[in-house]
């Protein structure tokens, strides 16, 4: 007979799954099918992820590895499932970002990016990102990902490019998007202007200032920003000040004497230091509104470098603002208007969250998106847009909460700085005629004359557009806007965004903003926000501490995509923090091993004539068959429920624990020898490697190869649920086996049985007789018993163990387990040990000097004691009492 191929060995079959043997091979294998390209059918049902792109130079970082986990599994079953699956990746081109690294690396050969010029500095950069985009592609495969390399968008391609001019044209037509000289969070060391929420805050001590200012005294933090602080503002209703309203007095200060005046504004708080404050409206917003309410003069004393203008005077200009501090103040000193200094100020700095350098808060002409103003013909706010999508459902947040301070956060947005000072990004679309100086010059594309003199000398604004916003149309830009394209119609509004809640602000809000206005519809119907990545304590990881920061790459290869996917999605759910460490990541992988085990069990026990048996009805044919095609029917049921629900954790677990617990443990031994069936064991492992497919990609994927099935298995339908496989009546029989085995086992465990001591027992089956009959073999298996006799009905033995459950009465003989005096004796003696120890803990916990001078740990530690010794009684004396009886 000639030797069948692929009859299973324990040589031919691995005993470990290796991951780095599959995983490579299987998702060059996937891609080289084109398995994972998106088809628009118009019978099927679009499922639309878009990929929240990496920084194009950037490396995967564990917030990355969550991100692609959690779409891909959604992405698995909604293409198992029969949608029309699409799973665009991207890279952004992070504008800030990258520039400061391409600068930094320029800057260790001593040259500038104005040395270079604009236009060899960005091809610098662009030469940068492609050496490094190839790096974060490859890292985002090597999860795993199954997304459609072929719709690969950057965020700087030409098509994302020009959605991003048309949309400028398109607000600025509108008359969104303005050009204002207004105070903005500028940047000194990145040079460059940041929006509200690229802004940190860190706890800083410092000193604080008192000063006096004419009759007043005034506090401050920043001296360097008062030169010329001539208006002095008080609370229109603070009773102390009234009498100075309006009037002008000379104010001794740091450059000779000043003319104050003091008015009354609501923006001044009685509450604060003394109730009176000067302004400086070019540094700080609340000021700047201040001024601008009353038509003052708005003068800058520092400049974007830091440095002090010449509206400080001779002696101070030119200087940095910050290093001039200490010398501000000896000049007040020496003419007597310090009236103290608190040394211990300790308030939030703004920072960058970029480079950590102080904020500079100074007025600057830029580009700005008007939040509150009414968009023609559609007679409303961006603003009130975006909350309305919202509130009316159109897109749900998960997990909710954030719906609320989403809500909140919409409502107090204040117009948007989108204009950057660097090079590489987005050049902003206008120009400026050289010529006749006439107003700016919005177009898509570049002009070639001044439509007011036609003059071609042309200026392009050399800023550059805030990052965000380009990845504010990602939803509808990767998918060909401004084109009419049959993608968007299809694929766009997206299904999900997933994303990590700490950008919920950053672009999840922008990407409300621009589509709403934009396409008249949302980007996408769900978000779904997952935690963030913690450490095994729960504490932020931090490069400061590099023992507790994980490198998925290095787990990938050390322990499987896998086993990394799992431990970072199992215990997980919108919105919960993670916390991930090495010994997590090992204990999956051994997850991982278990169902290669059980399923190599399975192969080895099949042959491959049996694995080219189609599965059918008709091959059923034990009531153990019916338990496991009932409990199957229920974990797809379960499963596809909370998947659905994006309770990704539970239903990885409820899978897991079918194969595990029903399948193992139970159907395999029942079904051993005589009794095996490998028609329901392949279709169940099938089944079974179908449901984990999305959570386990690879190994089941090298699975499904073994089993001799056709295809990829990530190209199978999602399992369904089936009706006729349903089998009540058999399945509670078998429960009820089981029930009377895990009776045994308690009894064993209860009574201290060595676990390996081989028992007799006797049944009474009633009604189930003949089914245990049938299981004899594996139930004395399961129960670990050497005899057992099997009757319908029968009198209680005398002296056994006994207990009654389902209509099933199990006893063991007592004589084989222990000698009862000799038990009684032993239930006694422990029973004493633990009266003497708990009498000890009790007159330590009675003890009043005890208790008023020991550690709140040692008097946790000592009830915790009484506690324990009190349970261990109750159940010694239990387990006396039903000894007593025996021996009656
Ligand atoms: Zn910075
Ligand atoms: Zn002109």
């Amino acid at each position: 007979m000639a030797k069948n191929p692929i009859q299973y060995t324990e040589d031919t079959l691995p005993k470990a799954y290796e991951a780095g043997n599959f995983e490579e091979s299987i998702y060059q294998s996937w891609e080289k099918a084109g398995a994972f390209k998106a088809k628009i059918d118009k019978k099927k049902k679009p499922f639309t992820v878009i990929m929240p792109p990496p920084n194009a130079t950037g490396t995967l970082h564990l917030g990355h590895a969550v991100m692609l986990a959690l779409e891909d599994i959604m992405v698995r079953y909604h293409r198992m499932k029969g949608d029309s699956t699409l799973w665009i990746p991207g890279t952004d081109h992070a504008a800030i970002a990258t520039q400061n690294k391409v600068e930094k690396n320029l800057a260790e050969k001593g040259i500038t990016r104005h040395d270079l010029g604009r236009k060899k500095f960005i091809q610098e950069v662009e030469t940068f990102v492609k050496g490094s985009q190839s790096t974060i592609r490859n890292q985002v495969r090597k999860m795993g990902s199954s997304c459609d390399w072929s719709r690969e968008t950057y965020t700087l391609d030409e098509g994302p490019s020009l959605a991003v001019r048309t949309v400028f044209k398109r607000m600025f037509d509108d008359g969104l998007i303005y050009r204002g000289n207004r105070i903005v969070n500028w940047c000194p060391r990145c040079q460059s202007t940041l929006a509200d929420d690229e802004v940190k805050y860190k706890e800083v001590q410092s000193k604080f200032y008192y000063l006096k200012y004419g009759p007043f005294i005034i506090g401050t933090a920043r001296p360097e920003t008062k030169f010329l602080d001539k208006v002095a503002v008080v609370h229109p209703d603070d009773k102390r000040y009234k009498k100075y309203i309006g009037k002008t007095f000379d104010v001794p200060w740091i450059n000779g004497t000043l003319q104050g005046t003091v008015i009354a504004d609501k923006a001044s708080d009685p509450e604060f230091g003394s109730g009176v404050m000067t302004i400086t409206p070019a540094h700080s917003m609340v000021d700047f509104e201040i001024a601008q309410r009353h038509k003052f003069e708005i003068v800058k004393i520092i400049d974007e470098k830091g440095n002090l203008t010449d509206a400080a005077g001779k002696e101070f200009a030119g200087m940095n603002a910050k290093l001039a501090r200490e010398k501000i103040i000896e000049n007040l000193q020496e003419k007597g208007l310090v009236e103290k200094i608190d040394e211990n100020y300790r308030h939030n700095l703004s920072v960058c969250y970029r480079c950590d350098t102080a904020i500079e808060p100074l007025t600057s002409t830029q580009w700005f998106i008007n939040v509150d103003k009414k968009i023609p013909k559609r007679n409303k706010t961006i603003k009130q847009l975006s909350i309305e999508v919202v509130k009316n459902g159109k897109i749900e947040i998960l997990p909710e909460k954030f719906e609320k301070i989403y809500t909140h956060w919409m409502g107090n947005l204040h117009d948007w700085c989108i204009s950057r000072q660097i090079w590489f990004g987005h050049q902003i679309p206008v120009w400026y005629c050289d010529n006749c100086h006439g107003d700016p010059i919005v177009s898509i594309d570049t002009p070639a004359r001044c439509p007011k003199c036609k003059a071609s000398e042309l200026t392009q604004d050399p800023d550059v557009l805030d990052t965000w916003f380009s990845s504010g149309l990602w939803t509808f830009s990767t998918l060909g806007w401004p084109k009419k394209t049959k993608e968007l119609e299809y694929f766009h509004p997206t299904s999900v965004l997933e994303t990590g809640y700490d950008i919920l602000f950053f672009w999840v809000a922008r990407m409300i903003i621009m589509t709403t206005y934009t396409l008249n519809e949302v980007p996408f119907n769900t978000v779904y926000l997952h935690g963030l990545v913690r450490t095994r304590n729960g504490e932020k990881m931090s490069k400061s501490k590099p023992e507790t920061c994980i490198d998925p790459l290095d787990m990938i290869s050390k322990y499987g995509a896998d086993a990394l996917r799992l431990s970072m999605v199992i215990g997980g759910g919108p919105g919960n923090d993670i916390r991930l460490y090495e010994e997590k990541i090992a204990g999956y992988r051994n997850f991982v091993n278990k169902i290669w085990n059980i399923s190599r069990f399975i192969l080895l026990n099949t042959t491959a004539e049996e694995r080219a048996t189609k599965f059918t009805k008709k091959l059923i044919k034990t009531t153990a068959d019916k338990w496991i095609l009932t409990r199957l029917q229920k974990v797809i049921k379960n499963a596809t429920k909370l998947i659905e629900e994006y309770n990704f954790s539970e239903a990885g677990t409820q899978i897991y624990d079918f194969l595990w617990s029903e399948m193992a443990d139970w159907y395999i031994e029942f079904s051993k020898g005589e009794h095996k069936n490998s028609a329901v064991l392949l279709h169940v492992l099938r089944e079974t490697l179908k449901l984990l497919h999305p959570f386990v990609p690879y190994m089941t994927e090298a699975l499904w190869e073994k089993t001799g099935s056709e295809g990829f298995i990530m190209e199978q339908s999602w399992p369904k649920y089936d009706a006729a496989l349903i089998f009540t009546a058999d399945s509670k029989k078998i429960e009820k086996i089981h029930i009377a085995i895990g009776d045994i086992r308690k009894m064993r465990g209860e009574y201290k049985i060595d676990p390996a001591k081989k028992l007799r027992a006797i049944m009474y089956g009633g009604t189930l007789t003949p089914l245990l009959i049938e299981k004899k073999q594996a139930i004395m298996r399961l129960a670990n018993l050497e005899e057992i006799t099997i009757e319908k009905k029968g009198p209680k033995p005398e002296k056994s163990l006994s207990v009654i459950s389902g209509g099933i009465e199990s006893y063991l003989p007592l004589e084989q387990i222990f000698d009862l005096q000799k038990e009684l004796e032993r239930v006694k003696k422990e029973m004493e040990e633990h009266e003497k120890q708990l009498a000890g803990v009790n007159s330590r916990l009675q003890n009043k000097a005890f208790m008023a001078n020991a550690k709140k740990e040692i008097v946790d530690q000592a009830k915790q004691d009484a506690a324990h010794h009190e349970e261990a009684l109750v159940k010694l004396k239990e387990h006396k009492v039903s000894l007593e009886k025996m021996a009656k």
